[in-house]
């Protein structure tokens, strides 16, 4: 079944560090080698071997339309011959910025850089430029990227012990991350108790797409913006999941949050590498060339990313109905799994807010990190494997949301959930 990828593999292990440039691309934690990808259209996925799958990753988000939209491909033949990178300004930058601040109440100018990475990271330099403090705020199970002060996980017990998540961050940056627990005003409550003075921003997930899918519990999101305000320290979304995929306008509109800072990234790209940062103008007037916070790009603003962005976006203001399909999709796959976990008597869990939805192993419920890492990943690498065989390519990991896109049909829905009932049968051991 996977004879070419395989092949693929053993020469990518000889030139790239285990054969990918990210890693959750290895399938390590279902215990498989990675697939490699031939082309996509709609909700297919091919693979190098003629293999096609309904697909669930779709890039991790950007594709929320699907694979190789038309409306999205427009025009970008024409920006090909004309010049992919020119290092000095394009209109359609302006354009691009306009529509996100159009569409984003709290964004009174943004700046476009190249990943969500760059995105938070920049977000927290401004920040802290900004409050003059250096101390920043996360919560446990949120993912902003890999910049050094953003890879911490809490150490046992008092938020002062943290503990960075990979080797090569130094303990000097740790010490400024303080971690909490998602869903938990109270633990921020105690860290601004003790720090607050020194606490730069808060830097949050609005709804957590990176240990799975976990919404904000009612009153959470409202008390970050209330302490933040009390203590003069900045509130960042972090919407490059959901900016543009919870709602049009992005977590902060479905909650009505003004926050200070949003990071985008994924969607605004429509499947190029893009991030992008932007806030009240008071605060994004402290960027170089205006203010003194330096941040920079090559290739910032691309031509190619800026009009595929462009493209999305606009197909989307212009078609909110897809909002509401997308929330339809979802729920008609939440109800599928719903019932399939009754008729079998299992601890499975379905978390789904809007178009966002993901299956846990596990009895739940899902609120916090504390609760997604109790998932039982062993059957959930069972279960992946299973869906795979029938054609259905989930995200390989228990701790990823699946992506649904408008174009994924319901029929598309309805064989994911007859493979889900043959898959999950097997897990278990069901006949
Ligand atoms: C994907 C992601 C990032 C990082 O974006 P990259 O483009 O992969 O650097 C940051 N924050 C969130 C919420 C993400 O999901």
């Amino acid at each position: 079944m996977f004879k070419k990828s395989k092949k693929i593999y053993e020469d990518a292990k000889k030139y790239i560090p285990g054969g990918v440039n990210s890693p959750v691309r290895a399938f390590k934690s279902v215990d498989l080698d990675p697939i490699f990808i031939e082309k996509g259209k709609g909700s297919k996925i091919y693979d190098v071997d003629g293999n096609s799958y309904i697909d669930y990753i779709c890039s991790w988000g950007p594709l929320i339309l699907g694979h190789s939209d038309e409306e999205v491909l427009d025009g970008i033949d024409h920006i090909l011959k004309n010049g992919t990178s020119f290092g000095v300004p394009t209109e359609i930058e302006v354009k691009m910025a306009k529509l996100i601040v159009e569409s984003y109440p709290s964004v009174d100018m943004v700046r476009m850089v190249n990943s969500g990475t760059e995105a938070t990271m920049s977000a927290l330099r401004l920040a802290r430029a900004y409050t003059k403090r250096n101390k920043i705020l996360k919560f446990e199970g949120c993912y902003h990227g890999h910049s050094d002060s953003l890879l911490v996980k809490s150490g046992s017990g008092a938020i002062t012990f943290n503990v960075p998540t990979s080797p090569g961050v130094p303990d000097y940056v740790v010490k400024d991350t303080i971690v909490c627990k998602y869903n938990d005003l109270e633990s921020v409550e105690k860290a601004f108790n003790e720090y607050g003075d020194d606490i730069a921003c808060i830097i949050v997930e609005p709804v957590a797409g990176n240990m799975g899918v976990v919404p904000p519990i009612e009153g959470f999101l409202e008390g970050l913006r209330d302490i933040t305000s009390r203590y003069d320290s900045l509130l960042i979304f972090d919407e490059v999941i959901t900016g543009f995929r919870l709602s049009y306008g992005g977590a902060q509109q479905e909650f009505g949050i003004d926050p200070d800072i949003t990071c985008f990234g994924k969607i605004i790209g429509g499947g190029l590498p893009v991030g992008a940062y932007g806030g009240k103008k008071h605060i994004m007037s402290n960027i170089s060339p205006l203010g003194d916070v330096y941040q920079a790009g090559t290739l910032s603003g691309n031509p190619l990313a800026m009009n595929m962005g462009y493209n999305l976006i606009t197909k989307l203001k212009d078609n909110r109905n897809i909002y509401k399909e997308l929330e339809k999709k979802a729920i008609k796959l939440e109800n599928g799994l719903n019932d399939i976990i009754d008729n079998l008597n299992i601890d499975c869990h379905v978390n789904r807010i809007k178009g966002m939805i993901c299956l846990f192993f596990g009895k739940g419920p899902f609120t916090n990190y504390d609760d997604v890492k109790e998932c039982d990943t062993e059957k959930y690498s069972i279960f992946f494997k299973k869906m795979i065989e029938e054609g259905i390519l989930l995200p390989p990991s228990q701790f990823e949301g699946w992506f649904i896109t408008y174009a994924h049909s319901d029929e598309d829905i309805e064989i994911t959930i007859e493979a889900a009932n043959k898959a999950l049968k097997n897990t278990y051991n069901i006949k």
